[in-house]
């Protein structure tokens, strides 16, 4: 097993999903790092649940069933999406309340719009919803044979700094670092973009149409501190968001102006 940080207390409990499922290196790599903190759970999905963002399961029975990750670490898998892994390891897997939540490592980018897409992310604005303080982390390389060190340096700085600062309620960190070591760590601001949708048509053996999602993320502002142009530099970025969704400046105008 790896060092323990200064901080290392069994009495944390760190809970550990993701969004690629329990069978993802990358949730392996980040359980490690959670392990130098304290104790680890590992709640994530038994399958690939990538861009299904906050999805909830309400119309299936959710069933956990344990599996051993590798000889250090075993975990519950659960048949349900990322947000469904944090509600029901909080709620009725753990024996006590987790004290942090990290999901990831994310195999793929969440900086820019994906964070709306993001299970990964997601996974962790549910620990924040919960009050649980919460981070995210994600490799930009989506092969599943990164080296995900640098990321897991990020991840050690920044539930470093979450243990040494607390986190304001509401608030949770988006951390995303390219493969390889890490070079530098940086604030960051979550770049406003969107994807050019392309459609890849093909038929299928019987004859039917269908239709294969593709796109290019285009980067809509040219702000030096945003996280998709920093982390062109070879920077790692650490975004704070948050889940209140309403936009404050326009109510206070409408608010203040307009009457309907
Ligand atoms: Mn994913």
């Amino acid at each position: 097993m790896t060092k323990k940080s200064k901080y290392f207390t069994k009495d944390r409990n760190i809970l550990v999903s993701n969004d690629d499922g329990i069978f993802s290196p990358g949730i392996k790599a980040l359980a490690e790092v959670a392990a130098e903190f304290g104790t680890v759970h590992v709640v994530a999905p038994d399958r690939q649940q990538s861009a299904v963002g906050h999805a909830i399961t309400v119309s299936d029975p959710l069933r956990a069933t344990s599996f051993q990750i590798d000889d250090n670490f075993e975990g519950q898998a659960i048949n349900g999406t990322p947000a469904d892994c944090v509600k029901l390891a909080q709620s009725k897997l753990m024996k006590q309340q987790p004290d942090l939540v990290l999901s990831g490592i994310n195999h793929g980018s969440n900086a820019g719009i994906n964070i709306i897409y993001s299970g990964t992310v997601s996974a962790a604005t549910e620990g924040t919803i919960l009050g649980i303080p919460s981070i995210a982390v994600s490799c930009l390389e989506f092969s599943e044979s990164a080296d995900l060190s640098g990321c897991q340096e990020a991840a050690r700085r920044v539930i470093t700094f979450v243990l040494e600062n607390g986190l304001p309620r509401g608030i949770t960190l988006n951390v995303n670092a390219p493969a390889g070591p890490l070079k530098d760590l940086f604030w960051a601001k979550q770049a406003n973009s969107r994807y050019i949708e392309e459609f890849e048509a093909r038929v299928d053996p019987h004859n039917r149409p269908y239709f294969w999602i593709t796109g290019k993320l285009e980067i809509l502002d040219n702000d030096e501190d945003l996280d998709l142009n920093i982390l062109k530099t070879g920077a790692a970025t650490v975004t704070p968001i948050q889940y209140d969704l309403t936009s404050h400046d326009f109510y206070q105008k409408v608010n203040r102006e307009q009457t309907l």
